[in-house]
């Protein structure tokens, strides 16, 4: 995507850091700018989000072509789910579900994430080339180190991954995420093995007790990422998160637990720790120590998601990512004057960018509640 965007985004609102204050955003020639561009559009977002670089911190990207799955009402630990969940795969209906391509299967969980208007997200599994190619609309973070869970890894592997880790290369891993004792041993596991500290960035963390974050974790730089939708749903538990303030972010998991999106999430959190959600979801590159630069910095890429009123996809009104006008509603990508392909998101009309119409028509599975317009064909008679 080549053609560069130059507008001024209007009475939008962007988080300060405590609240979110009305805002004037200009971009020329693809980059944030101080001034409005000279005879470029100027965009009314009639008091909608405009969040930053949106990252979705913790993903299973090719699993979420599966249905939610728990065997049990409730479980205790995950580590009993994914055993329960081991023995369901080899039955017809989830052995078909597992037999599609890598690619396609990452595919489909790539186009969930640009669906909802993130930019960048965390993959956790083994790093596979497919993720990280530049002609995805969404960036896929290739320097980390990870360890499936504390409960399923050889202890030599986590401490092998965490012993490669930098500040800006992580070491990730599912721990604690239960509520009984197993849960929180997992801590004392991390610790015998040496693996707590500023590169270490734990998944869920259900059952670590407020204490040990505020005394040891957060002083030691560990940083959590939650899943909310996921935790409730498994554990009908959430971990306690007041007491991460200040070293939080928040991932979807897969749709194999979760509930939706990023929005999902946040809407969670929302309810249960009101700003913490928006502090979180503001905090992420700076927390987990990514490539991104800080919020509309003057000179950098454009890439924002506004939204609103609502917070679920449909009142998503524009998607920038890296000066590009990607998706939105019709009106706002009709006025930034690009040409764009007409698509349905939970009934709501939207317009794509032609080269994203292109890139998600790749995929062979269906995002569920999204229809894209079949290219017009050309007769001859
Ligand atoms: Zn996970």
């Amino acid at each position: 995507m080549n053609s560069r965007l130059s507008a001024s985004l209007v009475n939008g609102r962007r988080w300060d850091g405590h609240a979110f204050i009305p805002c004037n955003l200009h971009i020329a020639a693809g980059r944030w700018s101080e001034r409005p561009p000279r005879g470029a559009p100027t965009l009314d977002l009639a008091g909608a989000h405009v969040l930053p670089t949106l990252v979705n911190a913790h993903d299973h990207l090719e699993l979420n072509h599966y249905p939610r799955t728990r065997p049990r009402e409730q479980y205790a630990n995950a580590a009993d789910w994914a055993q329960d969940v081991n023995a369901l795969l080899d039955q017809p209906s989830y052995a078909r579900l597992r037999a599609h391509p890598y690619e396609a299967k990452a595919h489909a969980g790539l186009v969930k994430n640009v669906l909802s208007g993130v930019h960048w997200v965390i993959q956790h599994g083994k790093p596979h080339p497919y993720l990280f190619q530049r002609a995805h609309s969404i960036r896929v973070l290739s320097a980390y180190e990870w360890a499936h869970s504390v409960y399923l890894s050889a202890p030599q592997d986590v401490q092998r991954a965490h012993a490669r880790a930098t500040h800006n290369r992580r070491f990730y891993v599912h721990a604690a995420e239960g509520t009984d004792a197993r849960a929180a041993q997992e801590i004392d596991t991390l610790e015998r093995l040496g693996c707590l500290d500023e590169r270490t960035v734990l998944i869920h963390g259900v059952g670590i007790p407020a204490q040990t974050v505020t005394q040891t974790l957060k002083p030691r730089g560990v940083t959590l990422v939650a899943c909310p939708t996921t935790n409730a749903y498994l554990l009908s538990a959430l971990p306690t998160l007041t007491a991460w303030r200040g070293a939080l972010a928040i991932g979807t998991d897969s749709r194999l637990t979760a509930s939706g999106d990023l929005w999902d999430e946040v809407r969670a959190l929302l309810d249960s720790f009101g700003a913490l959600a928006w502090e979180a979801l503001h905090a992420a590159p700076h927390a987990l120590g990514l490539p991104i630069p800080p919020a509309f910095a003057v000179g950098t890429p454009a890439t924002c998601t506004v939204i609103g009123p609502g917070l679920t996809r449909g009142n998503i009104q524009l998607v920038l990512f890296e000066g590009q006008a990607l998706w939105g509603q019709p009106a706002l990508m009709s006025a930034l004057g690009v040409r764009t392909v007409p698509a349905t998101l939970d009934s709501t009309p939207i317009a794509l960018h032609p080269l994203l119409a292109r890139w998600i028509r790749r995929a062979t599975l269906e995002e569920s509640g999204f229809t894209l317009s079949q290219p017009a064909v050309r007769r001859w008679w």
